[in-house]
């Protein structure tokens, strides 16, 4: 066993920090506070290799693993927190799920514009009476001709208010079992995407709502009985939303640990009180013991998907971590932690949104118990 990245990923590492140090360092500030997506970062990974890492050559991604994906993460987001979001949406989410499961008519459609950067797909899975019972879902898609009409809303779906492509969970029939995915382009006449709401983090998301919107059947991503297969693919979207906790728990670290280096009260250091010090150390493992859990999970699936158990412990762990890493960074840093000057507040409050987005904290832990005790925990009552 060797903890080590090889030198082959060393060097990846180090060329994604070039690449960030020399496009991402300016103007790191104002892209956490815009609400839309950056599209000039987006296309400029692209044209640096940067998007599709986990995607087949054949399919105009770079071939990568899922690791190299996790790599790029954690490069970008030490520079530009913000930016790790499009190393995300090119590699990690909606966008892998299409290239596993799609057609090659969707492939052709769809994938070369959302690797070029130009446009970004989401995934609504979640509604209004459908959070974390996702199986409850009442979008549904109803068989019309050739076709499908479909119906129901999504809520709190990332980029859904600038995505050209929808990835939506829908009903074909009822049951677990009857549950699959659709592709809906955002022209598509039916579709009515609500007012840009903020979340926290201050990203936006809108309500979609399906009036009648009719899909041909040739864009059934997964039809009846997809549902397992979909989720499957959905872990690998937790992997990069585990990585992105911890990387924004360790950006704000790091600034954190300069600042201690640098500021003096009662005429010493700050990093010369030991109140300071046992923080960062706590800081410290529980950076490094996340990025075993999210290396674990990551480098076991090669270039499959990760296994579920593996990744609900990276993800719970990370999530947590990343979170209380950067509310201790912040503190470290007394006013100017809070303020937002500094990106350290910024990091605070993305690594709150991943402790529910994804799969809740509390969910994970319900799967990680199944495995556990070796039986399935039905939730409902
Ligand atoms: C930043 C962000 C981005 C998101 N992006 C997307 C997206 O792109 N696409 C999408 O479809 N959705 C997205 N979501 C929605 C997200 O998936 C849901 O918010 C999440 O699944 C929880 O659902 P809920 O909000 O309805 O909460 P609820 O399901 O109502 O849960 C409320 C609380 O109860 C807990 N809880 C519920 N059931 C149990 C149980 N059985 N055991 C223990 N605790 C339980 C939950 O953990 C939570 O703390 C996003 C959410 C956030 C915050």
């Amino acid at each position: 066993m060797d903890f080590r990245l090889s030198p082959e990923q060393e060097q990846f590492r180090d060329a994604v920090r070039r690449f960030a140090d020399k496009h991402l360092a300016q103007g790191a500030r104002e892209r956490a506070h815009a609400p839309g997506y950056p599209w000039d970062v987006a296309q400029r990974m692209a044209e640096q290799g940067l998007l599709g890492i986990t995607l087949a050559q054949a399919d105009g991604g770079q071939g990568g693993s899922l690791m190299d994906a996790v790599i790029a993460i954690e490069a970008i987001a030490a520079v530009c927190p913000r930016s790790a979001d499009v190393v995300q949406a090119g590699s990690f989410g909606a966008i892998r799920v299409l290239a596993e499961y799609g057609s090659a008519l969707h492939k052709k459609r769809f994938l070369a514009k959302l690797l070029s950067g130009e446009s970004v797909i989401c995934v609504g899975m979640t509604e209004p009476e459908a959070g974390s019972a996702v199986t409850d879902l009442a979008t549904t898609a109803t068989r019309d001709g050739e076709g499908y009409r479909v119906n129901g809303a999504k809520v709190f779906t990332t980029h859904s208010a600038y995505a050209e492509l929808i990835l939506a969970y829908v009903r074909f029939a009822p049951g677990v079992g009857g549950i699959g995915s659709v592709l809906i382009q955002k022209d598509s006449p039916g579709l009515r995407i609500g007012k840009p709401s903020a979340f926290m983090s201050g990203e936006e998301w809108a309500e979609l709502r399906f009036e009648d919107v009719r899909v041909p059947a040739d864009m059934v991503l997964l039809g009846e009985g997809g549902f397992k297969k979909q989720i499957a693919g959905f872990n690998v979207e937790r992997i990069g939303n585990a990585a992105r906790s911890l990387a924004l728990g360790r950006y704000a670290y790091e600034r954190a640990r300069q600042w201690a280096m640098q500021r003096r009260q009662f005429g010493r250091l700050l990093c010369e009180f030991q109140g300071l010090q046992w923080k960062f150390a706590e800081m410290k493992i529980r950076l490094d013991a996340g990025q075993l859990l999210l290396y674990r999970a990551a480098a076991n699936a090669d270039r499959g998907f990760p296994s579920a158990e593996e990744t609900s412990i990276a993800k719970a762990f990370c999530n947590q971590a990343g979170f209380d890493v950067a509310n201790e960074a912040l503190q470290a840093m007394g006013g100017l932690g809070y303020s937002q000057d500094e990106l350290v507040e910024y990091c605070l409050r993305r690594c709150r949104g991943w402790m529910i987005a994804g799969g809740s904290i509390e969910i994970l832990k319900n799967r990680i118990a199944e495995s556990v005790f070796e039986r399935s925990f039905p939730q409902r009552g």
